[in-house]
């Protein structure tokens, strides 16, 4: 899924409660594609900037132009397996649960169904080996629009209840 619909999942399912627990469902649903991608992102606009010449590229990166710790951070951040570890350390040092970094799994679990195996299968279960799921590419217009549609629905839900209601 796109990195903007995952934080906006993130926020609208985890992140009700108030404004920072807004902002910490959106954090957490955007970070591991921030945390991978986002850096590669980064990094080219920086070399852009210091050289003056524009290498971001448009579109689906080919997949031999992505250095390797991209895939390493992909990795990482897409497993259940981190996220546990992650969770249980947070609940350890926060002592009590952080509801909004169910943004965080919650990303993994739109990614395994809207990536293909052709290109970054979600690896939802490494470090241990698992079995690639071939999903639909999120850019299909059939999901890209079914997201879209369910997105702003939830919003105008959320938002009308809100004022109305002064339901979360
Ligand atoms: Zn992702």
């Amino acid at each position: 899924m796109d990195i903007l619909s995952h934080g906006l999942w993130g926020s609208i399912i985890f992140g009700r409660k108030n404004r920072r627990s807004f902002q910490l469902g959106f954090a957490f649903g955007i970070a591991p594609d921030l945390c991978s991608f986002g850096i590669l992102l980064f990094s080219r606009l920086w070399q852009s900037l210091m050289t003056g010449t524009w290498s971001v590229g448009s579109g689906k990166p080919d997949l031999l132009d992505i250095p390797p710790y991209v895939s390493s951070l992909y990795n990482f951040t897409h497993s259940f397996v981190v996220f546990a570890v992650a969770f249980a350390l947070a609940w350890t040092i926060f002592k009590r649960p952080i509801w909004e970094m169910l943004a965080w799994p919650f990303h993994i679990f739109l990614d395994l169904f809207t990536h293909s195996t052709s290109f970054f299968p979600t690896p939802y279960l490494w470090p241990f080996s698992f079995v690639p799921i071939d999903g639909i590419p999120w850019s299909t217009p059939i999901i890209f629009f079914t997201n879209a549609f369910f997105l702003a629905l939830l919003y105008i839900v959320y938002f009308y209840r809100k004022k109305k209601y002064g339901i979360r």
